[in-house]
């Protein structure tokens, strides 16, 4: 059952995502008006076919692993160090021309991963148009985002982890390399708030969090908790990044 504290966190963050959709909307044209929500569904979304296409999934699984030997992992959530330096779900471009999304999604897989890992349409879970880069904006990159869920083997995500770091074809080009979320708190406050202070790719942070309460990962409280004690991390980091300055002998 979905509680009604759940519901609440869940419309709140798909309203900060829909804010940033809304902002893509007002400056595209002529789309149609079943994606108004910026939401669509997988088949409106082929009927683009001026749109780029790109699949991204999150992969994750049951782990009984305790951290210091006392806390409990309990999930292995998979993301990556991308090429950019942002976190990112691994994925990328498909031509839905040439090849179904899910298709395309596991070719760029092998690419990023070093496995072919079968995604199917009912892994499928959402899909919308990318919010532009401030500034860079241009109608006819539109580009529309599919993401998947795929929930694996503790085993089957090893063995991801190993082939990504050796026999995967974008090891230390577009991928730097793979990484666990941490959906723990620790004594110290680190963990899932320091994470998520990091800096995403497009709507990664969203899609990730969105997610976490979908699959009942993390409870919408922790997440709150962690978002709060994320901003104040997010606060310190800046600070930090002024003082960093001094290094290069350049005052801010
Ligand atoms: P990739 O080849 O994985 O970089 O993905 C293809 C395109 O999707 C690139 O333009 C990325 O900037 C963009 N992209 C990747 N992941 C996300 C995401 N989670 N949210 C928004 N855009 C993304
Ligand atoms: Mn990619």
């Amino acid at each position: 059952m979905t509680s009604p504290k759940y519901r609440g966190f869940s419309r709140l963050v798909s309203c900060l995502q829909s804010g940033l959709l809304t902002q893509h909307r007002k400056k595209g044209e002529q789309i149609k008006k079943g994606m108004a929500s910026g939401q669509m569904s997988r088949d409106e979304a082929l009927e683009c076919t001026r749109c780029r296409h790109a699949c991204h999934v999150l992969l994750y699984s049951e782990t009984a692993s305790q951290l210091f030997g006392r806390i409990p992992i309990r999930y292995i959530v998979l993301m990556q160090m991308r090429f950019d330096g942002l976190l990112g779900f691994p994925g990328g471009f498909v031509n839905p021309l040439e090849e179904t999304l899910e298709e395309g999604l596991t070719r760029e897989l092998l690419e990023e991963l070093g496995v072919a890992v079968p995604v199917s349409k009912e892994d499928h879970v959402e899909s919308c148009f990318s919010p532009p880069r401030s500034g860079t904006y241009s109608s006819s990159s539109r580009l529309i985002l599919h993401f998947y869920v795929k929930k694996m083997e503790e085993e089957q995500i090893q063995e991801i982890e190993k082939a990504a770091a050796s026999t995967a074809a974008d090891h230390g080009l577009e991928v730097l390399g793979m990484v666990r979320v941490p959906l723990y708190t620790t004594k110290s406050g680190g963990g899932l708030s320091c994470f998520l202070s990091h800096s995403f790719i497009g709507v990664a942070r969203f899609q990730l969090m969105n997610s976490l309460l979908r699959l009942h990962l993390v409870s919408p409280g922790d997440l709150q908790e962690a978002l709060r004690s994320s901003q104040r991390t997010h606060a310190e980091s800046a600070q930090n990044l002024q003082a960093a300055f001094k290094l290069t002998g350049e005052q801010p």
